[in-house]
């Protein structure tokens, strides 16, 4: 856990560094098109989920039911996903504090040649100088520490 810790503290930072630098970056409260938009639904480590689990079994039963069952529905589902632990009316994150780090490098991070994000921060991207993009290559290698990844729906019965 404190490793999991560690990684979301050095994303957290990084992402505040970027909109410290320029205020008007897209990525804040309110948008969601990213969750709307996945090419695949979020992979997470036995950590991670653990997290996840634990955030899903304070909301109301009702509620974490059908989030789960949403779950079970991605396995055939197809891209883009919706994910599943959206919460569709207001577009927020059903499980924000736990959610996957994955999640928190959208609009932060680049891999090797692509921004990780949607079109609003790739229309930001070519004309930013002023701000550090965190490296995914790095974030990857981290998670990959935590051990295996997997999506949502090989946890949600295990
Ligand atoms: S990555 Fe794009 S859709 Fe996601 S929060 Fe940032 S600006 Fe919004
Ligand atoms: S886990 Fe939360 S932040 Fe991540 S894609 Fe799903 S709804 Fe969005």
């Amino acid at each position: 856990m404190a490793e999991l810790v560690s990684i979301r503290e050095a994303v957290a930072a990084r992402a505040e560094g970027m909109i410290a630098a320029r205020g008007d970056w897209p990525c804040r409260k309110g948008c969601d098109d990213c969750c709307r938009r996945l090419a695949s639904v979020p992979l997470v480590s036995a950590v991670e989920w653990a997290g996840i689990r634990e955030a899903l079994d304070g909301l109301p039963v009702a509620v974490a039911e059908a989030a789960r069952e949403r779950i079970r529905l991605s396995a055939v589902g197809e891209r883009p996903f919706t994910c599943p632990l959206l919460e569709r009316a207001s577009g927020a994150c059903l499980v924000y504090a736990a959610r996957p780090v994955e999640c928190r490098t959208y609009g932060f991070y680049v891999e090797r040649d692509r921004v990780l994000g949607c079109e609003r921060i790739e229309a930001v991207a070519g004309e930013v100088s002023s701000v550090v993009w965190g490296n995914h290559d790095g974030v990857a290698a981290d998670l990959q520490a935590l051990g295996e990844a997997a999506p949502l729906h090989a946890w949600v019965d295990a």
